[in-house]
């Protein structure tokens, strides 16, 4: 099933203990798109400005990504994002945001864009979100992904965005941060409460958990020696687990095919992390994600020996 997405499309500004860029094709519905090409075709949905060169659509299209719906504003400029990562890569900042043209965008999504049955509200404006769920309605399987940004300055419009949704995949810290609980299995509790049946923890170098209507499932991140820099991680993440969904139209999307996806999800935000901003997504192999969601599946086996332990 193809899959619609909106989010920002970006230039990033990104500086790590191991280099930086000045301005990089970034966004999260860029990242996404990407990462999500590998199991279906992506449509996505967004603004960007007169300096948007065309070079960055064709990166887009290279992975046959659909860009019908991405409307080019004349003399608006780009969102723009500048962040900063220390020693601590789980822990970055934010120095700057501009909305650009999105701050007066208002989605008016083609066709097919809004006869998709899997949908992905990638960070944005909540109230954006909302109004492409709107025109979304036959959707099977919305996921939604936001930010502490989002959290602090536009809380009530991101509760009701996440109640119009099946799948919540948060940051942890932001899962703590919006529902003011401490553990992930209360915060995955009170986010149920408010619609979604699925909430995914994403935690950076630590993996990420999941809950569903079945139970709770964790991965560790993929082992990695190198790490160069995590911008998109969490998109890539969104693009593995909502793409491998989308690619299994006719199987019952219960637990066990949503571990799966998380699997996926891993593989994809762990060749995120290898080199800055979309630079190895844009030359990854399908077989490359293959080969690490195999040993993703080995490393994460046991085998359980009862053994009588002392009273
Ligand atoms: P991630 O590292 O997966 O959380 O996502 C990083 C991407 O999110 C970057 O490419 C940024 O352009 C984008 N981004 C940063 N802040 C925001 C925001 N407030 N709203 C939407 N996208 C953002």
């Amino acid at each position: 099933m193809p899959v619609t997405v909106v989010g920002s499309i970006a230039f990033d500004a990104v500086k790590t203990p191991f280099g930086e860029r000045e301005r990089m094709l970034g966004g999260s519905a860029v990242h996404f798109a990407l990462a999500a090409s590998f199991f279906e075709e992506v449509r996505v949905v967004g603004p960007i400005g007169d300096d948007f060169g065309n070079e960055h659509l064709r990166a887009l299209q290279r992975r046959g990504v659909v860009i019908d719906d991405i409307e080019r504003v004349a003399g608006g400029r780009t969102f723009f994002w500048r962040g900063v990562y220390g020693w601590d890569l789980n822990d970055r900042q934010t120095l700057d945001t501009q909305l650009g043209v999105f701050a007066e965008f208002a989605p008016k999504l083609s066709a097919g864009s809004r006869e998709t049955e899997v949908l992905f509200l990638a960070n944005i404006q909540p109230e954006l979100q909302r109004q492409v769920r709107a025109q979304c309605a036959g959707a099977r399987f919305v996921a939604l992904d936001s930010m502490n940004f989002w959290i602090e300055t536009a809380r009530d419009s991101l509760v009701a965005a996440i109640s119009e949704v099946d799948c919540v995949i948060l940051n942890d810290a932001e899962l703590r941060q919006l529902t003011e609980e401490p553990s992930f299995l209360l915060a995955a509790r009170k986010v149920r409460g408010w619609g979604p049946s699925v909430v995914v923890a994403k935690q950076g170098e630590y993996g990420a958990a999941m809950v569903t209507d079945e139970g709770f499932f964790a991965l560790p991140a993929f082992p990695l020696e190198t790490v160069v820099d995590p911008t998109g991680a969490g998109d890539c993440f969104a693009g593995g687990f909502v793409g491998y969904v989308a690619a299994h139209r006719d199987a019952p999307l219960d637990h066990e095919l949503l571990c799966r996806a998380m699997a996926y999800g891993t593989a994809l935000a762990s060749y995120n992390v290898e080199e800055f901003g979309t630079e190895r997504i844009q030359r990854l192999s399908s077989e490359e994600i293959s080969d690490r969601v195999a040993e993703l599946s080995r490393i994460t086996r046991f085998i359980e020996k009862p053994l009588p332990l002392r009273r």
